[in-house]
C-alpha cells in the first residue's frame, strides 16, 4: 500500500513575523524556514504505518519553491522512500495546491493521502478537504489516532469538545492534528543517506495545473499590543478591580 504525504515549506514556528511597512504582506525575507510541524507529524505518521508493516513505499510531495528540495530531504531522512518537487515560484492557493496533489495521486494512486491539518503560514486548513472533493474519495480531518485494517483506515478526528471515530474506505485523505503522534528526532546518517534517494521534479504545467491567484490579500496588521499587566495586593483589591474598572463581575 503506497502513502502520499505532502510537506509545504513554512516560516518556521519559533519566527516571529513582522508585517511589511506596505501592510501588503508578512515579511519572509531572510526567516528561518522549516517543514510545516503539522507535515513532520504527517510524515511521522506515514512512517509509523511502514514500520508496522501496512504501508509498502511512502512517496512526499512538495510545491513551491527551489528550497523545497529542502523539506523533502528532511522527509526522505525521516523515512520516506522518494520525493516529488512540483517546482513554482507563484505563490500558491490552497486550491491550486489541492489540484496539484490530486494530479500527483492520479499518476501514483496512493491509498492513504495524508497532509497536515493546516499550514501555519496561511492557516487555511482547506487543501486536504479540497484535495478529497477533487478525488471523490473519503477524508477524515484532524487526526489524533490512525489505524489501517485491510481496506479501511480508522481515524479518531479532534473535534469540539470531544473525539469522533470515522471509518474510512480506502484511498482516503487524512488530515494530522497535534496529538496524532511525536515526530522523531532526525539522526546524521538518515540526512546523509536521505541525500541519495530519488527526488523528481515536475511543473504545474506538467501537470496542466493553472496557478493563477483567485484571492487578493486586501491588507495585512499586525495583531494590537497587549496593554502591560498590573499587580495587586491582595483578593480584595482584585475583586474590586473587576467590579470597578474592568466591569466583569
Ligand atoms: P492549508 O490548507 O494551506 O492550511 O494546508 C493544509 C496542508 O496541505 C498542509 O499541512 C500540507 O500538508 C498541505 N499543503 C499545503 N500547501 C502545500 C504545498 N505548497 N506543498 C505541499 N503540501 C502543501
Amino acid at each position: 500500500m503506497k502513502a502520499l504525504v505532502a510537506v509545504k515549506r513554512v516560516v518556521d514556528y519559533n519566527v516571529k513575523v513582522r508585517v511589511k511597512a506596505d501592510g501588503s504582506d508578512v515579511d519572509i525575507g531572510n526567516v528561518k524556514m522549516s517543514m510545516n510541524p503539522f507535515d513532520e507529524i504527517a510524515v511521522e505518521e506515514a512512517v509509523r504505518l511502514k514500520e508496522a508493516g501496512k504501508v509498502s513505499e511512502i512517496v512526499a510531495v512538495s510545491l513551491g519553491e527551489k528550497k523545497c528540495e529542502e523539506t523533502l530531504r528532511t522527509a526522505l531522512a525521516m523515512g520516506a522512500d522518494r520525493a516529488v518537487h512540483v517546482e513554482t515560484d507563484v505563490k500558491l492557493e490552497p486550491l491550486a495546491v489541492a489540484k496539484m496533489l490530486k494530479a500527483v495521486a492520479d499518476k501514483e494512486q496512493p491509498q492513504i493521502l495524508l497532509l497536515g491539518k493546516q499550514a501555519i503560514d496561511d492557516d487555511a486548513n482547506q487543501t486536504a478537504q479540497m484535495l478529497s472533493a477533487l478525488l471523490n474519495i473519503a477524508q477524515g480531518t484532524f487526526a489524533s489516532k490512525v489505524e489501517i485494517e485491510n481496506d479501511e483506515a480508522v481515524v479518531v478526528r479532534e473535534i469540539d469538545g470531544g473525539e469522533e471515530t470515522v471509518a474510512l474506505k480506502l484511498p482516503a485523505v487524512i488530515s494530522a492534528d497535534l496529538r496524532l503522534n511525536e515526530p522523531r528526532f532526525v539522526k546524521l546518517p538518515n540526512i546523509m543517506a536521505a541525500k541519495k534517494k530519488p527526488l523528481e521534479k515536475l511543473t504545474p504545467d506538467d501537470l496542466g495545473v493553472n496557478t493563477a491567484a483567485r484571492l487578493t490579500v486586501v491588507k495585512v496588521l499586525e495583531p494590537k499590543a497587549r496593554q502591560a499587566g498590573v499587580k495587586v495586593a491582595n483578593a480584595a483589591e482584585l475583586v474590586g478591580k473587576l467590579k470597578n474598572e474592568a466591569k466583569v463581575i
